[in-house]
Parts: structure tokens; C-alpha cells; sequence
């Protein structure tokens, strides 16, 4: 059998998102006599140092109630969905092709308040977002979601009229170009106006006080800065134990939990 091309292209663009989806670093895998040697603090540091080329920014839970160490939390994240924890940022995009694999729309949940009709999620994080929305709203906060997933092809319509207008270069400073936009993970939702402001807003500081207990990571953070600017209201559903991850490990961002789960150097 002769390959034809758009096989050839086909199967180049599943390698892309098959090394964007590489799930969690297998040198963590804890088995055996290993996990016991690591489990002994002094020597899981020397551990670390010697094997690991990119260690986390902290070796214990800054959170002294939590019990948990990072093997453990890793060895939790072992049983989520590898989609869940995908890394996509400039430099790891996403193929054409990826799509979340259960979408649902938005409107079939009460509690979800939508600025518009057509919005979807994939399955998990529509629930945890109906979860988020209930309890805020329990305390009198409405989320109000603006943007949820996005299409490779949305992203590249939205992508290609701004740069137009602007340039190129000017588009890729503000909008994510197709591929590297997390919207594109179906696990992804802006609140409100999508401006600064809304970190302001009643909505923008119950979240940020309260979305990480809902398994809800700020991507795009004022602290520690990443690559991209701050965004209070962009939001990735994650799962509580990644963001314990994050949290506990990474200082808080998400970007550098992913980076070091996919073997990439922590930035
Ligand atoms: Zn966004």
C-alpha cells in the first residue's frame, strides 16, 4: 500500500498532537523499591538533583495541612484523563484536527450563566464548572461566561481577520495563534467582559479566591508572570489535584506543573 499525501499530513498532524498529549513524566511513576528510596526526604532530594534535570521550584508542600508529597500528587494524576493535562502554550500546539471528545453545550446547565447561546465544554468541565457556578451563586456571585471552546478553524477565522487589520505580529501579541490556544481544549472559559477589570469585579475575586477548590487554574497569572500578559479572566479546568499540584509545587503556576509534567525545562 502506497501512503498518499494526505495520509502522510494526516499522520504528521496526529504526531503533533500526540507529543502535545505525552502525559505525565514516567520517571515519576513510584514502584517498588524506588518509591520507597524516595519517599525518605534527604534521599529524594538526592534523587531528584541527580535524575531529574529540571526539578520543581520546591521540594515540600508549602502548605503545611497538606500530607501529600509530589509523587503522591502525581501518581493521582496518573488516573485522569491525559487530555486534562495537555500542555499547549506558544511553542506546543495542538493540530487541526484535535477536538475535546465529549462536547456539551453549556445551556443545558442551570446554573451556568452564558453572555450568549453556542457555547460548549467538554463534559468534565462543563460539570465542574456548573459546580463553580452553584456556588457562587449560593453566595449571591453570578460567573458570567463570555468564551468557552474553540475551534482550531474558529481560531484561525478570529486569528486571520485581526491580523489583517493589524499585521501579524501585532495579532500574536493579543490573540493566540490556531493551535496554541488552550480554548481549543474545551476545558478553557473567559469570564465577564474579558478586560483587566474583571479581577476587580465580584465575580473576578470570588474566583480567584475560590476556583482552585473546584479544580479551576488562572492560566495566565499576575504572579509568577509567564509568557503571556495576566488574564484574571481566563480560566482552565485542570482538577483539583493538579491544582494542588500547582499550587503546592509550582508556586502557583500552572504553566511551569505542566512544563515539568511533560519533560520540557521549567521556564
Ligand atoms: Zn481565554
Amino acid at each position: 500500500m502506497v501512503f498518499g499525501c494526505s495520509k502522510m499530513d494526516k499522520q504528521e498532524e496526529e504526531a503533533e498532537v500526540n507529543r502535545a498529549r505525552v502525559p505525565i513524566r514516567e520517571s515519576f511513576r513510584v514502584s517498588g523499591a524506588a518509591s520507597e528510596k524516595r519517599r525518605d526526604s534527604a534521599e529524594s532530594r538526592e534523587f531528584t538533583e541527580q535524575n531529574i534535570d529540571n526539578a520543581p521550584p520546591a521540594n515540600q508542600p508549602k502548605n503545611s495541612e497538606s500530607s501529600n508529597t509530589i509523587e503522591e500528587l502525581i501518581e493521582k494524576l496518573l488516573g485522569m484523563n491525559p487530555d486534562h493535562l495537555i500542555l499547549v502554550d506558544k511553542t506546543h500546539a495542538l493540530g487541526a484536527d484535535f477536538e475535546p471528545a465529549d462536547l456539551v453545550d453549556l445551556a443545558l446547565y442551570p446554573s451556568i450563566s452564558r453572555s450568549r447561546d453556542g457555547l460548549y465544554l467538554e463534559r468534565a468541565a462543563a460539570e465542574a464548572l456548573a459546580e463553580l457556578s452553584e456556588a457562587a451563586k449560593k453566595e449571591g456571585v453570578t460567573l458570567l461566561v463570555s468564551s468557552a471552546y474553540r475551534s482550531y478553524g474558529y481560531q484561525r477565522k478570529l486569528f486571520d481577520s485581526y491580523a489583517a487589520k493589524a499585521g501579524e505580529e501585532e495579532a500574536s501579541l493579543s490573540l493566540a495563534k490556531p493551535g496554541t490556544s488552550q480554548h481549543q481544549l474545551g476545558t478553557t472559559v473567559d469570564f465577564g467582559d474579558v478586560t483587566e477589570s474583571f479581577a476587580y469585579t465580584q465575580a473576578g475575586r470570588w474566583i480567584e479566591k475560590n476556583g482552585g477548590k473546584f479544580g479551576w487554574s488562572l492560566s495566565y497569572p499576575r504572579y509568577p508572570p509567564g509568557e503571556y500578559i495576566w488574564e484574571s479572566w481566563h480560566w482552565r479546568w485542570i482538577g483539583v489535584d493538579a491544582v494542588r499540584l500547582q499550587d503546592e509545587f509550582f508556586d502557583g503556576s500552572q504553566h511551569r506543573m505542566l512544563l515539568y509534567l511533560h519533560d520540557e525545562a521549567v521556564r
